[in-house]
């Protein structure tokens, strides 16, 4: 019997995921094969803004904005497939506007929305410092009020669209030490010094930016003074298992691109897919990609259901999903030989593209944290 590796997610999960999110993968698939794919290897910042708005204009940044779990794993999962540049700005369409679609004053929301669901603006989120990294709580940028004006100070780095977001959704300290004394607000690309791009070991945009008294008025506060550290983790909630959705995709990807070149490539006068060591590696990548799939759509239809462990299955789902992801990509590597390492085939970029999802949105040790804090508590 023939494994099918095109079959729908929702027949492959085995999940319920309901018709429209059968309408939403097709939607994407027919976006993904006119728009991303024939861009499938570029890097550009003209490429970034190019796939965000095909991506709006396809309808699939609805799920993004809505933060609707459900649907963004699929999104991600389509789209990781095709580019990892591309799966990077519709998350973070969904990563920047988080904290506003949960929190957010009706014109907060007014102002951004419709632009971020269309992808005519995009979005970005600062959180993470140089002495804030995983350990969010020690978040030194200040926010301190002046008349009908507040006054940021602070650097933050690895900020994904640094440069070229149209806004930041920014966590900055207004009181005292530790989560407590965060808040959020909203600040216009015109406040913030773009101080560098980094270059990533798969390209997009992600750099430092600088908040030198950044003015920002009253109401640009997202959410209550205080609430900064809950408005950044329940976001950060949202999205954690849709990690785990890009990296599903990406691994289906490299497990196709394994399967054919088991088949196209002869030595010994043999397809070397024949060999049962290469038959091995197929095996293992499939049954961990089943797994993986299996995990993130628990986690997701569980954090729909408002399950109280959905937190805890996300964890799992994003640690699980990325690593095996990880290794998956790694044996097609393995299965291309020479030719997995070169500049240009999709493996290779699959092998870059993948390793910063084990580290952003809580790391692979973060997510072991939480998961032992939980078993322990
Ligand atoms: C490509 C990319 C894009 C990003 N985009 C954004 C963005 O848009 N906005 C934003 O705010 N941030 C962003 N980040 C930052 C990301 O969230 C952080 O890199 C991540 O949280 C880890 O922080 P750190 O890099 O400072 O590593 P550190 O926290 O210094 O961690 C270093 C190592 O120590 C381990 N470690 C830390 N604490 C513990 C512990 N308690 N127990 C065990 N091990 C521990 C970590 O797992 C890791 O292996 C991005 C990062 C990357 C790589």
């Amino acid at each position: 019997m023939k494994v099918d590796l095109e079959r729908p997610i929702a027949d492959d999960a085995g999940i319920a995921l309901g018709d429209e999110y059968r309408a939403l993968e097709a939607r994407a698939r027919a976006v993904v094969a006119e728009h991303i794919l024939p861009r499938e290897h570029e890097e550009s910042d003209e490429a970034a803004f190019a796939m965000t708005a095909a991506l709006g204009q396809g309808g699939l940044l609805d799920a993004c904005v809505d933060l609707d779990v459900v649907g963004i794993c699929v999104v991600r999962e389509v789209v990781g497939a095709a580019s990892g540049l591309a799966d990077s700005m519709a998350a973070l369409q969904g990563l920047g506007y988080g904290p506003l679609a949960l929190y957010g004053s009706a014109a907060q929301k007014a102002a951004w929305r419709e632009k971020v669901r269309l992808g005519q603006a995009i979005a970005a989120i600062g959180i993470t410092e140089p002495e804030a990294g995983s350990d969010v709580g020690a978040i030194a940028t200040t926010a301190v009020r002046d008349g009908d004006h507040w006054v940021l100070n602070g650097t933050k780095r690895y900020i994904t669209n640094a440069g070229i977001a149209d806004f930041y959704s920014v966590i900055a300290r207004t009181g005292g030490p530790g989560p407590k004394g965060l808040s959020a607000f909203l600040v216009p690309k015109d406040q913030v010094r773009l101080v560098e791009r980094y270059h990533l070991v798969a390209p997009h945009p992600c750099g430092e930016i600088a908040l030198e008294n950044a003015r920002v008025p009253a109401d640009a506060l997202i959410g209550a003074e205080g609430e900064g550290f809950k408005v950044a983790m329940r976001t950060l909630d949202h999205f954690r298992t849709t990690v785990g959705a890009a990296s599903v995709g990406m691994a289906t990807r490299a497990l196709k691109e394994a399967v054919a070149r088991a088949k196209a490539r002869s030595q010994f006068g043999s397809p070397i897919g024949k060999f049962q060591q290469i038959g091995a590696l197929l095996a293992d990548s499939w049954t961990e990609l089943l797994a993986a799939r299996l995990l993130v759509y628990r986690a997701a239809t569980a954090h729909a259901a408002e399950d109280p462990q959905a937190g805890l299955y996300s964890s799992a789902a994003k640690m699980y999903a990325t690593e095996a992801a990880q290794r998956i990509i790694d044996r097609a590597v393995q299965i291309h030989g020479g030719d997995g390492v070169r500049q240009g085939s999709v493996v290779e970029r699959l092998y870059r593209e993948i390793r910063s999802l084990r580290i952003y949105e809580g790391t692979t040790e973060i997510q072991k944290v939480v998961m032992s804090r939980g078993l322990l508590a």
